[in-house]
């Protein structure tokens, strides 16, 4: 195996990376609070953890990625107080919050598929796991963490030794940061809600019986809750934007630490923001914030022109949004497509030096900047175009801007496939799924005389217009 290194936030260093168990790794990121659709910088923290995820995988491992989806708990301020995001959501659309969840879950997923972002091997919501919560919170209650107000049960942060281990804050600027929204009853200003009741005069939308009385759990319970479930023996790498270090993460640890007694992630990597200009965050509090429709979809750009973007700068480096530097990816990116067009169709083989430079900067704490460095390279190197072609293929696993697709087929993400050929191309996975390898290839054979190639990826099935090669 090749050594890798990331950037630890727990250790302030960049390690080598070691896997608990060999050749496998576990991987938590942090997901949507689907009361709104995803802004461009939400997604930046996806297409990072996707480039993390995709260069383990590129380096021969096996990843087990679980998502959340927070459908429930997230409040509108972060001391626990303020409105539930969802029901506010609801509120707002003059929907159920159920039918929210499903709306703002759709959308994310489909963003995702439209950024190429490997879909995790667990999806989960908070809400489809209230059961392994409690009992979470029970084990904590047992170990005397905990304590009731009139509006939860709370989690005693002065209980856990080393709280600030993540964010390396003295605790008085910790306390500090948390004394913003005042709630007397807590007893340290760090306090966070591992349950919250149901107000006393009114029902909520969701809301569940408890052993302290019918409400909702907090909102950093279900990551600690699902990663432990998931992950158990592989509790590798756990992934979030830059603004999870000092209260989310920091609590999920004090929970699952405080919990089982042992140490819950080894590596906790965070990516940097999007900024808008003047470098404020970009967030989804402000109305004006951008989505992949408005800023490409509606524009008729390619929404992979958002991931040529990013991979331009550094994940623990901030990027500015602005349209000029879309347009300048937009440029970069089609540029690149043509140099590699111009290459024929016809593969060779890798090139090996030009993958060992590539698996060097890749393995540097993704540098992806370099390797885009290295891809111009090696175009300009004189390598036969064939050779080029098979290494800019191999490259593509790991930046995922679908070259193949370039060259050989056309790109229906965006694209209807008709209704009778969707059927069959479900009717075929479940054959796959069933291990029905006859029927499956039968499916494949009658797709195909209905005008469109079924391949089998590593990502699943996907689907070609025949015709459309070029
Ligand atoms: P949320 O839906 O607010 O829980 O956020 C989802 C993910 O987006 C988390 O990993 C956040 O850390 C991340 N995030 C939020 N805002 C930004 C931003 N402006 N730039 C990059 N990542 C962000
Ligand atoms: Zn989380």
């Amino acid at each position: 195996m090749n050594k890798i290194y990331f950037y630890n936030t727990l250790t302030l260093k960049k390690e080598e990376f070691k896997s608990i168990k060999k050749n496998e790794v576990g991987l938590y990121t942090c997901g949507p609070t689907v009361y709104n659709f995803a802004h461009i910088g939400n997604l930046r923290a996806y297409i990072f953890e996707d480039i993390l995820k995709r260069v383990l995988i590129y380096n021969d491992y096996k990843v087990k990625h679980v998502m959340n989806i927070t459908d429930v708990g997230h409040l509108t301020g972060d001391q626990d107080m303020g409105e539930d995001k969802l029901e506010k959501g609801a509120r707002r659309e003059n929907k159920t919050v159920w039918d929210i969840v499903e709306f703002y879950t759709k959308a994310f997923k489909n963003d995702l598929k439209l950024l190429n972002i490997l879909e995790p091997n667990i999806w989960c919501k908070a809400t489809d796991y209230i059961k392994e919560q409690i009992k979470l919170i029970k084990i904590l209650e047992k170990k005397n963490y905990t304590y009731k107000t009139s509006d939860g049960v709370y989690y005693d942060t002065s209980k856990f030794k080393d709280y600030n281990k993540l964010s390396h804050l003295d605790l008085d600027t910790l306390r500090e940061g948390a004394r913003i929204e005042i709630n007397v009853e807590k007893k340290n200003p760090t306090d966070f809600a591992l349950w919250k009741f149901s107000p006393k005069d009114s029902k909520r939308q969701m809301e569940w019986d408890s052993p302290w009385g019918v409400g909702f759990p907090g909102w950093h319970i279900e990551c600690s809750a699902m990663s432990l479930k998931f992950l158990e023996d592989q509790l590798d790498i756990h992934c979030g934007g830059i603004d999870h270090i000092n209260i989310h993460h920091t609590n999920e640890i004090a929970q699952s630490e405080g919990a089982t007694g042992k140490k819950f992630f080894n590596y906790w990597i965070h990516g940097a923001f999007l900024n808008i200009v003047g470098g404020k965050k970009m967030a989804k509090s402000d109305d004006n914030f951008l989505t992949l429709e408005n800023v490409f979809g509606k524009q008729g750009i390619n929404p992979l022109v958002y991931r040529f973007f990013l991979l331009q700068a550094h994940y623990r480096k901030p990027v500015e949004y602005s349209l000029d530097g879309i347009k300048n990816a937009q440029n970069g990116l089609e540029h690149l497509y043509n140099q590699v067009r111009k290459l024929g169709k016809i593969t060779g083989e890798i090139d090996n030096d030009f993958k060992n430079k590539f698996l060097e900067v890749i393995n540097n704490d993704l540098n992806m900047p370099q390797a885009l460095g290295i891809v111009q390279e090696l175009l300009k190197s004189n390598l036969i175009n064939q050779d080029k072609l098979k290494t800019i293929l191999d490259f593509d696993k790991v930046l995922g801007l679908r070259i193949d697709e370039i060259i050989f087929g056309e790109n229906l993400i965006n694209k209807e496939i008709p209704e009778q050929i969707q059927q069959l191309i479900d009717s075929r996975k479940l054959a796959r799924d069933e291990k029905d390898f006859i029927k499956s290839d039968e499916l494949r054979d009658e797709i195909k005389e209905l005008g469109y190639q079924i391949e089998d990826t590593k990502d699943g099935q996907k689907t070609i217009k025949l015709g459309n090669r070029v």
